[in-house]
């Protein structure tokens, strides 16, 4: 835990996430998730959060990186 009682994920594991959403369909204004209505600068932050997306989080290989650390 650090911040303010959230998780943070590694600067690594973030900018894969955020390339992830950038080459997203569901990526709307370039910063917000359909899906959640989050943006995703702020979401891929935060380790207790995934790709919300419905046929499965496409953060997976990004969250299999977080392990590693
Ligand atoms: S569905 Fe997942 S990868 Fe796509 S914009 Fe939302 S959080 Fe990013």
């Amino acid at each position: 835990m650090n911040g303010k009682g959230f998780a943070f994920v590694s600067e690594e594991a973030y900018s894969s996430r955020v390339d992830v959403c950038r080459a997203c369909p569901s990526l709307e204004y370039e910063t917000t998730c359909k899906h959640c209505g989050c943006l995703v600068e702020v979401r891929g932050k935060l380790l207790e959060k995934d790709c919300p997306h419905p046929g499965g989080s496409k953060w997976s290989v990004e969250n299999d990186m977080l392990l590693s650390h």
